[in-house]
């Protein structure tokens, strides 16, 4: 593990976008022999989490004015696959943060971008998105977080779950309702009445410091909430959501990537009955099959990628298909790298095996692949279909 000083590059401000993108790779390549223990304990380090801030990634494609770099959808997906590629709570640490920082600044105020998105580029402040709850997964309209006026103040009640980088936030983006309807806002991880209750030895991410939280009459400040009451959800959450689509799509290329390097690698290295692994047609058409996954799931990245550069808002369906396609290709070829790599890909510390585990986990959150296809269908079927 580096120190912060050794991984850090320029500050934000001044660092040209794609000089962070090298900072990446290279923070990723640091940090590559670290990952497996950390998913082992559970948790990513501090260190680790003040390397990221300290190279200046957490504000990427945040504008100069709000304390980021300005970065291109394009540069900041290729940042996020480098540490998507080592660590999936690293590439999450990333993914949280932008959900709120990219939610504050289409719909936060100018008092609010002023006060949150430098400290959020900066990572002075962490950030958690608080949507899911026990009865409100995939249907975030069923969400019953009562947000309740109080005259100057908000009162905040409910309870939510599997909030990513929960235990240690520093401020949550809450989704609940008022009776206006789905509402957004910001709760800082200090106030009173909020308890976290970590989540240990689930599927994947195991590194990400996920938490339930508990709201027990947590007041705010009227001006924490996001955008006016009642649009919570077709507004706030959803930027939110649709950022965080975009990085764990960019994520799933790095493992698809990363998995399909190590099981090639292995099947090169590896004798069996006096061959190489890479000597079999049958493993060969594993290798295959994972090598037109991961590019094609690059391309759809890309593609997303250059729709988003184009019209930001007119880009949900395309960032829709990349998390997709994305996530389902780096299932697909972890599943074929642990069985190319065989008892290898089973060890602690396989690098194939965690992101075997992790990649179904990103299958499931940001919207799982059922509900995608809803949305890809749908987009379809009201645009017409060329013949
Ligand atoms: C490791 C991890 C980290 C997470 N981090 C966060 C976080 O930071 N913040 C947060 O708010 N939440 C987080 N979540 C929660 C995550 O977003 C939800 O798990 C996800 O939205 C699915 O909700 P659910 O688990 O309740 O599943 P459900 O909504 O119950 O869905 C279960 C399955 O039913 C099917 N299904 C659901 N709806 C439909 C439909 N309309 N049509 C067809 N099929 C459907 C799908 O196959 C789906 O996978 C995290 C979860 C995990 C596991």
């Amino acid at each position: 593990m580096p120190s912060a000083a050794s991984a850090t590059r320029p500050a934000t401000q001044d660092a040209p976008a794609a000089a962070l993108v090298d900072a990446a790779a290279e923070l990723a390549a640091a940090v590559r022999g670290e990952a497996g223990r950390w998913d082992e304990h559970g948790a990513l380090p501090d260190e680790a989490v003040r390397a990221v801030a300290a190279a200046g990634l957490l504000g990427l494609d945040l504008p100069a004015r709000h304390g980021g770099a300005g970065a291109t959808p394009a540069q900041l997906g290729e940042a996020v696959a480098h540490l998507g590629g080592v660590c999936g709570a690293l590439r999450a640490l990333l993914t949280v943060q932008g959900m709120t920082a990219a939610a504050l600044l289409r719909w936060g105020g100018e008092a609010q971008r002023a006060h949150w998105l430098p400290a959020l580029a900066s990572g002075d402040l962490l950030a958690g998105f608080a949507a899911t709850e026990r009865e409100a997964g995939s249907a975030l309209a069923e969400v019953g977080t009562r947000i309740e006026d109080d005259g100057e103040q908000v009162v905040v009640t409910g309870a939510k779950r599997w909030v990513t980088f929960g235990q240690s936030a520093d401020v949550f983006l809450v989704l609940g309702r008022t009776d206006a309807g789905p509402t957004a806002v910001l709760v800082e991880g200090d106030r009173p009445g909020i308890v976290r209750e970590p989540v240990t030895g689930q599927l994947g991410l195991r590194a990400a410091r996920i938490a339930h939280l508990t709201f027990d009459r947590v007041r705010v400040p009227r001006e924490n909430l996001v955008a006016p009451p009642g649009l919570g959800l077709t507004h706030t959450a959803a930027v939110a959501l649709d950022h965080g689509r975009f990085t764990v799509a960019w994520g799933c290329v790095g493992m698809a990537e990363a998995c399909l390097a190590d099981a090639a690698e292995h099947a090169a290295r590896r004798v069996q009955g006096g061959a190489p692994l890479a000597d079999h047609q049958l493993v060969r058409s594993l290798l295959a099959r994972s090598a037109v996954d991961a590019a094609g799931a690059r391309a759809l990245a890309e593609r997303a990628a250059e729709a988003r550069a184009g019209s930001p808002l007119g880009a949900a369906t395309e960032t829709v298909v990349a998390k997709y396609a994305a996530a389902g290709a780096a299932k697909a070829v972890a599943d074929r790298a642990v069985q190319v790599l065989g008892s290898a890909g089973c060890e602690p510390g396989s690098r194939a095996g965690r992101f075997y585990r992790d990649a179904k986990v990103l299958e499931i959150i940001e919207g799982s692949p059922q509900v995608a296809e809803l949305h890809i269908a749908e987009r379809l079927l009201r645009q017409g279909v060329r013949g």
